[in-house]
């Protein structure tokens, strides 16, 4: 128990940038002088209007895209989005080339399987328990798309590059790592991120898609499982998440205002991960799981000498005020998330705790 706010880093729901908990808790009983909180407000006022409609430009603006881009609000987490996707975009006499990195890949898969669809998984990096990205993908011409998980959050490999698919749209779930880099936004027809890890709590979905995938969408689908009832109607066919898109607006305006922008937050990002990826390759105590040149910028998972050190680890850890160390549960070990939101204050002190650490317990 602590009365100060710790290191958090935690993988999702995750740290927040302060500047934006503390706007929001300046303006939670009466936002923009309407005599209500953001959370009292009719989706359908103008207060409202305003905020979907610059989280939208703002997000248009940090990854330049164009009108041929639709930016959606869903509910149902990147989870639902592993049915949407294929539910919307692949006919039973299409396929859909899949790459599989991982845990969430592996469920994007399953889902569009269970749906009847047909799925080839073109790479996999099982044959090495997902500790690296595949290389020289082999596509199949005729494929509607191309999905592949940008950040493998559990396992702590990226996608640095995105694999030349031949005009084939990728379609990528980027939960974990959207707005931390500029993005070659003509490779892509679809991106979605669950919004609790960079972008604000949990709740709500960003989709990111092309409008020509829209309009050539499934049209024999609920209402709500149809991208076109979130592209005709602003994301407000019902109720949208308005906390949740309220603070993904202030998190966006923050990258654009306070960080410079999407290429100021891609350094800021490589330089936290370079001073905790330094220190680890130095040190003989800790080791990385993700081979070198697949290595997060978002998730740093690493192992100590054995699981009695890593439970002492992280219990200490958090005794020092540095939370969100433990491993995902399906794969043990160490994780520290370090997110647009975590401070090179947050990185430096983390590399202090760890090296104190391995001079007590060598
Ligand atoms: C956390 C995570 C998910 C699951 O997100 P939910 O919003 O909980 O459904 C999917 N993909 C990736 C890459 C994730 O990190």
């Amino acid at each position: 128990m602590t009365d100060q706010r710790i290191y958090n880093f935690n993988a999702g729901p995750a740290a927040l940038p302060l500047p934006v908990l503390e706007e929001i808790q300046a303006s939670f009983l009466n936002f923009k002088n309407s005599g209500m909180s953001i959370t009292e407000i009719s989706h359908r006022s103008s207060y409202f209007d305003e905020v979907i409609n610059d989280a939208v430009e703002r997000a248009k603006r940090l990854l330049n895209l164009d009108d041929r881009f639709d930016v959606l609000f869903v509910q149902g987490g990147a989870s639902l989005q592993f049915a949407m996707i294929p539910m919307n975009l692949l006919s039973q006499d299409e396929s859909a080339d899949y790459i599989n990195t991982g845990t969430w890949s592996t469920k994007a898969i399953k889902e569009a399987q269970n749906l009847g669809k047909t799925v080839h998984v073109v790479a996999s990096s099982e044959d090495k328990s997902f500790s690296y990205i595949p290389k020289d993908i082999t596509f199949n011409t005729g494929s509607k798309f191309v999905h592949l998980t940008s950040n493998n959050t559990i396992k702590g490999t990226q996608f640095y590059e995105f694999p030349d698919t031949k005009g084939i749209p990728i379609i990528a779930d980027m939960s974990s790592d959207i707005f931390s880099r500029p993005l070659p936004m003509e490779k892509f027809g679809l991106i979605y991120a669950g919004a609790q890890k960079n972008l604000g709590p949990s709740g709500t979905c960003m989709v990111i898609i092309r409008k020509d995938l829209v309009d050539s969408a499934n049209e024999n689908l609920p209402t709500m499982l149809k991208y076109a009832t979130y592209a005709s109607k602003n994301s407000m066919y019902n109720t949208p998440p308005c906390f949740g898109i309220y603070t993904i607006d202030l998190v966006l305006k923050w990258i654009e205002e306070e960080m410079g922008g999407i290429e100021k937050m891609e350094e800021h990002n490589i330089k936290k991960a370079d001073i905790l990826y330094d220190f680890i390759d130095t040190s003989s105590f800790y080791q990385t799981t993700a081979e070198k040149y697949s290595r997060s910028l978002m998730n740093v998972t690493f192992r100590l000498p054995s699981e009695d050190f890593e439970r002492n680890f992280v219990e200490r850890a958090t005794q020092h005020g540095l939370g969100g160390l433990k491993g995902h549960r399906s794969v043990g070990g160490c994780r520290a998330s370090i997110y647009n939101a975590a401070t090179m204050e947050s990185m430096y002190a983390l590399v202090e705790f760890m090296e104190s650490f391995e001079k007590e317990n060598k």
